[in-house]
């Protein structure tokens, strides 16, 4: 059903109705997007309403997280059907920051990063890029103050990368993962997804059986760097080009160790000129069940 929703671009005016909504008690979350949006961002919102009063969504594409050849310029803006979408989804307030009150003294930014988890995976392939999105999203969180704020697990490295700041930060915000959003044959959504010609969509959902393949190979007792490099190497025949193909601890994304049971396997692999993402996390069972069985 559709709802009120107001939109604000000015940050004062979203201050002034944020501390409205805190002074009468009400639980605000926040789902910040760079716009375009689809069913994975919806999810997000749906989510968030489970977790608070009033759900505000920002939408902002982001120079700064954007490298010098990348699609920052061509990044799809679609501002009306995302209005609409997000009154369907009850949202309370659209934020539509300007770039002078994200980005104040212009190109000279006062960055926020975090080192180690940003310079790994897909760090190691868009340098700068974690930090232009842990810069935007501190902002974000000083402008909107939320309760609680909502990222999709498609972008895990960019979920623990935010978690990772808000708490060196000491930001008082409940970070919340929601899972994938995935199209009925498997492809995770995306803005980017309509990059895709009709064949390279036609072959995209792939990468999703590749993983699920990887994490079938490791429960039967494969090692996994060489179940990670069999997808990989399986995707690149396939017309994929994979940036990575990784299995790696879910806690940090460090490589794990034999004693480790919570895993993820991440990757980003380029279709055409579409930069796909996807992950699956999976559990391994406890040494101690294994000797039992
Ligand atoms: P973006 O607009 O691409 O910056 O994404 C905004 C938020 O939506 C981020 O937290 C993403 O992780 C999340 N998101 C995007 N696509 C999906 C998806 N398919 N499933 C779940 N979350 C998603």
């Amino acid at each position: 059903m559709a709802t009120e929703m107001k939109t604000y671009s000015s940050l004062a005016s979203l201050r002034a109705q944020i501390s409205r909504w805190r002074c009468s008690g009400l639980k605000v979350a926040f789902v910040p997007t760079m716009g375009n949006l689809h069913g994975g961002h919806y999810g997000l919102v749906d989510y968030a309403h489970t977790l608070a009063d009033r759900v505000v969504v920002s939408i902002f594409v982001n120079p700064t997280q954007f490298g010098p050849n990348e699609d920052f310029a061509s990044y799809p803006r679609t501002l009306e059907a995302d209005s609409a979408g997000l009154r369907e989804h009850r949202t309370a307030a659209l934020y539509l920051p300007q770039m002078d009150e994200i980005y104040p003294y212009g190109e000279s930014v006062a960055w926020v990063e975090v080192p180690g988890l940003s310079e790994i995976l897909c760090g190691a392939v868009r340098p700068g890029h974690f930090r232009g999105v842990a810069s935007v999203v501190a902002r974000l969180f000083n402008h909107v103050a939320p309760d609680i704020a909502v990222f999709g697990e498609k972008d895990f490295q960019q979920l623990l990368v935010i978690r990772r700041m808000s708490t060196d930060l000491g930001f008082p915000i409940e970070i919340r993962g929601a899972p994938i959003a995935r199209d009925p044959d498997g492809l995770a959504q995306s803005s980017r997804n309509q990059y895709l010609d009709a064949a390279e969509r036609e072959r995209a959902p792939v990468l999703f059986q590749r993983l699920q393949e990887v994490v079938d190979a490791i429960r039967a007792g494969q090692p996994y760097a060489q179940a990670a490099a069999e997808a990989s190497a399986q995707l690149e025949s396939e017309g994929f080009r994979p940036d990575y193909v990784e299995v790696r601890r879910r806690s940090d994304l460090n490589v794990p160790d034999a004693s480790d049971r919570e895993l993820i396997v991440l990757t980003a692999a380029y279709l055409g000129r579409a930069r796909l993402l996807d992950n699956i996390q999976f559990d391994l069972p406890s040494v101690s069940d294994v000797s039992r069985s």
